[in-house]
């Protein structure tokens, strides 16, 4: 098994201009108390997270409403780790889906598709992996508008990538936040390092915590491998 998710504490990389996204205080020590007991607070997208279909979609479904058979699923894992390389701003084109179905056949139903583009190895240093420019654009990789038409085509049940956002760090848009969503799947954000995946073959289990009403969730992901 592989854990596909970050441990959450106030160090990771924030979203440009989030001020604060966590928050731990010691409410009980052992010593004094005679147990420790801690509470926090968070962003719902900070560290590896979950964004639900109401994260832009007025009505979609909460982080709580996803049903746990869409949680689980198999993995499809696109490699694009060289092309990001090159090219930061790299848009998974729908032609890299297809390739992936001539060598694995078609997308299964109720699939999760992850984009590994390598950002894994930058994480957490926050400079790197943002990689903003002198406007403060951010670049780094992400899915593109058409190769996710596809896959909502094949009914998956959520994409996911090892970086910030699934859309491009330059986008202003968020094109593939609004398709998918829209299409109430949900996204998957800064996921660990993906290079023990295979491309098929492995299963995912996808655990949020069941905020209700929440817009997205704080996510521990798993890989069962084959
Ligand atoms: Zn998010």
């Amino acid at each position: 098994m592989l854990d596909l998710s970050y441990a959450v504490s106030d160090a990771l990389p924030q979203w440009p201009g989030d001020v604060k996204s966590y928050e731990a205080r010691t409410d009980c020590e052992i010593e004094r108390d005679g147990f420790f007991a801690r509470s926090f607070w968070m962003l719902e997208h900070y560290g590896t997270h979950l964004d639900a279909p109401a994260h832009f979609v007025a009505g979609g479904a909460t982080a709580e409403q996803i049903p746990p058979e869409r949680l689980v699923g198999p993995a499809v894992v696109l490699d694009v780790q060289d092309a990001a390389t090159s090219n930061s701003d790299y848009e998974l084109p729908a032609g890299r889906v297809t390739a992936w179905e001539t060598q694995h056949g078609r997308v299964p139903r109720g699939a999760i598709v992850l984009l590994r583009t390598g950002w894994a190895a930058r994480w957490p240093d926050a400079t790197r992996y943002r990689n903003q420019d002198a406007a403060g654009t951010m670049h780094f990789p992400g899915f593109g508008p058409d190769a996710v038409r596809i896959l909502i085509e094949r009914e998956v049940s959520g994409i996911g990538c090892d970086t910030m956002s699934v859309d491009p760090g330059r986008s202003h848009e968020y094109p593939v936040h609004r398709l998918a969503l829209g299409a109430g799947l949900y996204q998957l954000e800064n996921l660990a390092d993906l290079s023990a995946l295979p491309e098929s073959g492995a299963f995912l289990v996808v655990a949020p915590l069941k905020l209700e009403g929440g817009s997205g969730a704080p996510c521990r992901v798993f890989a069962l491998l084959p």
